[in-house]
């Protein structure tokens, strides 16, 4: 922790932040049972004032995640919000923050059919630049991205983690940056916390919802942004490794990856490994968007503090 956070929330209550506690007996923990939200905030220096992204867009799929899987949790999305926010206030932080909500199945030697009672932590916690930056060498894993037959790819399970995961630490040993997972029927699906996009032949493109993939915020964000800000076509559809491969360009996206250009993929350079036009425009849009100057009319960005 580079700047000190004093609070977390425990069902809404301010804990300690060394005090939140999950029993090792809970179904959670014995099974894998849980799901969260990944969000951030931006500090803008010349507003004074702190920005959180898509705050009710996530709650959202937090209630979702929680549907799909069967955890008994709280449903109201204003509410939740409003409790995030407020533990941003009480730690009083003021600087690009990466927050998360987890719900966990907290019964005492819990059974694998548990559905509650529920435990729900809250942390918001600084953070900077996520890959440090500079266009990232991937790997495309030995490991299939997880289908909807057996686990469920489109939301935060904490289970469909150690997927992501095995394939990361594969591309490490590798001596790559990042990986990407592929469809048990060989579509390029995403990344292990990210999803991804190409530009090929002159259209952007990105697989669909139904390839494996979490339906990530961002995602939709970039979507929205190339369609009205740069008046681009979209282009939702299957995608092929080799596609990436003779891409003119290739980024991920995520809350916390944000926009990031890939540099190359499995030692293939696309574009000598510099970001291309369509991506280096899209990242400042984002970077717009987070603190509100962009696409103002979507209310994403929420201000934390009173003006
Ligand atoms: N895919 C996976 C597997 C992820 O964990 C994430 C991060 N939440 C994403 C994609 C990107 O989703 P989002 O833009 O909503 O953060």
């Amino acid at each position: 922790r580079d700047q000190p956070v004093k609070y977390l929330l425990r069902d809404g209550e301010l804990v300690d932040y060394d005090d939140a506690r999950l029993h090792v007996l809970s179904t959670s923990l014995k099974y894998g049972v849980g799901v969260f939200e990944g969000f951030r905030a931006y500090w803008s220096e010349d507003e004074q004032q702190l920005y959180a992204f898509r705050v009710i867009d996530h709650m959202k799929r937090l209630i979702d995640s929680m549907r799909v899987v069967e955890i008994d949790g709280p449903q109201d999305i204003e509410e939740l919000s409003e409790q995030l926010l407020g533990l941003i206030r009480a730690n009083g932080l003021r600087s690009n923050l990466h927050m998360r909500a987890q719900v966990f199945v907290d019964s005492k030697d819990g059974k694998p059919e548990d559905t509650g009672p529920s435990t729900v932590f809250m942390a918001a916690i600084p953070m900077g630049n996520y890959f440090g930056g500079t266009g990232l060498n991937v790997q495309i894993s030995s490991w299939a991205r997880l289908s909807d037959r057996s686990m469920p790819p489109r939301v935060k399970s904490i289970a469909n983690y150690q997927n992501g995961r095995l394939a990361l630490l594969e591309a490490k040993r590798n001596g790559y940056d990042a990986a990407l997972l592929l469809t048990e029927g060989g579509h390029v699906a995403e990344g292990a916390g990210y999803n991804v996009f190409m530009v090929r032949q002159g259209r952007l493109c990105t697989p669909p919802a139904t390839d494996s993939i979490l339906e990530g915020i961002t995602r939709d964000s970039v979507l929205h942004l190339a369609r009205t800000e740069l008046g681009l076509e979209v282009d939702i559809r299957p995608i092929d490794r080799t596609e990436l491969y003779s891409a003119d360009e290739v980024f991920v996206c995520g809350s916390a990856a944000e926009v990031n250009h890939v540099a190359s993929v499995d030692r293939t350079a696309i574009a000598n490994g510099q970001a291309g036009e369509i991506t280096r425009n899209l990242q400042e849009l984002y970077r717009q968007a987070v603190i509100g100057k962009v696409a103002a009319d979507r209310n994403w960005a929420t201000p934390v503090y009173a003006s």
